[in-house]
C-alpha cells in the first residue's frame, strides 16, 4: 500500500492525460493517488501575457478537478528542497508519474526530482504526451537525429499514432487523496498567483474550450479549407489551438484522432493532411530543440555565429510598436500586442523583416515573442526564428528574402487584415494600401492619411536592405 503522485506541468487537463491514465492503471488494490503541482520560483518571477494565460489554464484545470471531487496539492520553492519536503510529507510515496517536457529547463528540473526520488527508492515514470512523437522516436537508420523536415516527416507520417487515453473518473474519485492541511503553504501561494490573473483569457483557456475549439474548426469546414486558407491572415482559417496545446488543455493525440475521424467519415483529406503536417512541425522543432539546447542563444548552423547583428534601438522600437511604415509588419505587430497571438504567415513576415530588413539580432525578436505570445513555446518559437534568420537546420535559404509589400498583396489582397489593425489606412485606396507612402499628396489628403503624420514613412528601403543582407550572408558562405 502506498501513494502514487501525478505531477502536472504543461498537461493541464484530465481527459486523455497519459500520466494520469497510467498512474491509475499502476495502482495496487490499496494504493492512493496524490495530484501535485509545483509552483517553480523561476517560472513565476515575472508576469507577462503568457503567465496570465497559463494561470487561467491552471485555474480551469484545478476547477475541473474539484468538480469531480478531486483536489490538486501545491508545493513551492526551489525544486530539490520542495520535493524532499514533499516526500517527507507523503512518506508512503512509491511512484511519481509525469508527462515529459523536453525543454532544457524542464530536463534539468526533472533530473533533480528523479535524483531525489531515486535516493528514496521511489519509482519515476515519464511518458511522451505533449507530442505525438517524442524527441527520440523518429531517427535515421544510424540512430542519429534528422536535420531536415521532409525526411523526418516521411517517417513521422508512417508511424502509428497513439489513440487518446481514457481516464476512469470513478476510480479517480475513489483513489485521489485530499490532504489540503498538509499543503496549506502551497495552497496559499496558488491563491496569490491566481490573484495576479486579469481574467482576460477566461473564455479562451482550459480543456472544455479547447475541445469546443477543435470541434468548431472541424465542423465549420475550416479544416477542409485549411490548405488554401491557412496562409490568409484576413480569414479566421487556422485552428487557434496553439495556446491550448501549449498549456496541455488539449493533447495532440486528441487533435490527431479527431482529424483522422473526420477524414474517415468525410473521405476529405485535403485540408486535414496539411493540418497534420503542422502537428509534425511541432514535433520536429521539439526534437531539434532537444538536440540543440543552446539554440535559444546560439545559431544552430555554427558558421552563422559570426554574423554581426544590429541592435539599433530605434528600429527595434518601431518593429515592436508596429510603426515601421510597412503596413503588413505593423498590423501584425499590433495583432500580437493587442491579442497575444499572431497568424503564422505574419510571424514569418515580421521575423524576416526584423532579421533581414532591419538586420536586428533574431534573439531580440525571439525574446519579444516570448513576452507577448500566449502560445509561446520555446521549441517552436526558436525554430521559427532560426528558420527566418536562415540560421536553423531546415531554414529558409538566406537569399530568399521576403518582400513585405509583395507578401501583403498576396496574402491580404483586399487589405482587410491591414485595416482591421491600422484604422488610419481605412480610406487609403486599394492600389496603395500595401504601400501607403506611394500615395500622391492629393491622395493622402483624400484618404485623410498624411504620410509622416498619420502613418509613418518606411523606416528602411527594402531593396537597399535586401542587397546589404545578401552581401552579409554571402561573406560567410566563402
Ligand atoms: C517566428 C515564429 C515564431 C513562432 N512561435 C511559436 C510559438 O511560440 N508557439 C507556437 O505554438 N507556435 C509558434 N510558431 C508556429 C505557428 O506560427 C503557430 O503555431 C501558429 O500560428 C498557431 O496558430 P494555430 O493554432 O491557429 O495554428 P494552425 O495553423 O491551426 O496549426 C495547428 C497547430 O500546429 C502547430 N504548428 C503550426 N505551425 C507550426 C510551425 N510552423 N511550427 C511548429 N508548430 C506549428 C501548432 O501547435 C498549431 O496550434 C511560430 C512560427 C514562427 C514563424
Amino acid at each position: 500500500m502506498g501513494t502514487h503522485i501525478v505531477w502536472f506541468r504543461r498537461d493541464l487537463r484530465i481527459h486523455d492525460n497519459k500520466a494520469l491514465h497510467y498512474a491509475l492503471e499502476h495502482l495496487g488494490e490499496h494504493d492512493k493517488l496524490l495530484l501535485l503541482y509545483h509552483i517553480h520560483p523561476d517560472l513565476n518571477d515575472s508576469f507577462t501575457k503568457r503567465h496570465d494565460y497559463y494561470y487561467e489554464a491552471l485555474y480551469d484545470h484545478v476547477q475541473n478537478l474539484e468538480q469531480q471531487g478531486v483536489f490538486m496539492h501545491f508545493i513551492t520553492g526551489p525544486v530539490e528542497g520542495a520535493f524532499q519536503s514533499l516526500l517527507s510529507t507523503v512518506d508512503d510515496c512509491t511512484a511519481i508519474h509525469v508527462n515529459i517536457d523536453d525543454t532544457p529547463f524542464a530536463r534539468d528540473r526533472d533530473q533533480t526530482v528523479q535524483q531525489v526520488a531515486k535516493k528514496q527508492n521511489i519509482r519515476y515514470y515519464a511518458y511522451t504526451d505533449n507530442h505525438l512523437h517524442g524527441a527520440h522516436e523518429i531517427v535515421k537508420k544510424d540512430q542519429s537525429h534528422y536535420q531536415m523536415f521532409t525526411p523526418y516527416y516521411k517517417q513521422w507520417i508512417n508511424r502509428a499514432k497513439e489513440r487518446p487515453y481514457q481516464i476512469d473518473l470513478d476510480q479517480l474519485r475513489v483513489v485521489a487523496q485530499k490532504r489540503m492541511d498538509d499543503f496549506a503553504e502551497g495552497q496559499k501561494q496558488f491563491g496569490t498567483l491566481m490573484q495576479q490573473k486579469t481574467g482576460r483569457w477566461k473564455q479562451m483557456a482550459g480543456s472544455e474550450r479547447a475541445l469546443e475549439q477543435l470541434q468548431a474548426f472541424i465542423t465549420n469546414g475550416l479544416l477542409n479549407r485549411y490548405k488554401s486558407d491557412r496562409d490568409r491572415p484576413d480569414f479566421d482559417g487556422t485552428s487557434r489551438l496553439s495556446a491550448y496545446l501549449r498549456t496541455g488543455a488539449i493533447s495532440p493525440r486528441t487533435v490527431y484522432a479527431a482529424v483522422q475521424e473526420h477524414i474517415d467519415e468525410s473521405g476529405n483529406d485535403e485540408g486535414a493532411n496539411t493540418f497534420i503536417q503542422e502537428l509534425a512541425w511541432r514535433d520536429f522543432y521539439n526534437m531539434i530543440y532537444y538536440h540543440y539546447p543552446m539554440s535559444k542563444d546560439e545559431e544552430i548552423i555554427s558558421k552563422y555565429q559570426q554574423l554581426q547583428w544590429s541592435y539599433d534601438e530605434e528600429h527595434f522600437h518601431h518593429w515592436k510598436h508596429g510603426t515601421t511604415g510597412f503596413p503588413i509588419v505593423d498590423a501584425a505587430m499590433r495583432q500580437l500586442n493587442e491579442t497575444g497571438w499572431m497568424h503564422n504567415r505574419l510571424r514569418m513576415i515580421v521575423a524576416s523583416f526584423l532579421t533581414k530588413d532591419l538586420q536586428l539580432d533574431w534573439r531580440l525578436g525571439e525574446r519579444y515573442f516570448q513576452d507577448h505570445l500566449i502560445d509561446y513555446d520555446p521549441a517552436s518559437n526558436i525554430g521559427g526564428w532560426q528558420w527566418a534568420a536562415s540560421t536553423g537546420t531546415d531554414a529558409v535559404p538566406y537569399f530568399r528574402i521576403f518582400n513585405p509589400t509583395r507578401q501583403s498583396e498576396r496574402f491580404d489582397p483586399d487589405g482587410t487584415f491591414l485595416t482591421s489593425y491600422l484604422p488610419e489606412l481605412n480610406k487609403v485606396p486599394l492600389s496603395c494600401i500595401h504601400e501607403p507612402s506611394k500615395m500622391s499628396e492629393s491622395e493622402q489628403d483624400d484618404a485623410k492619411c498624411i504620410i509622416g503624420r498619420d502613418y509613418p514613412e518606411p523606416i528602411v528601403s527594402h531593396q537597399v536592405m535586401r542587397q546589404k543582407t545578401l552581401e552579409r550572408y554571402k561573406e560567410i558562405q566563402s
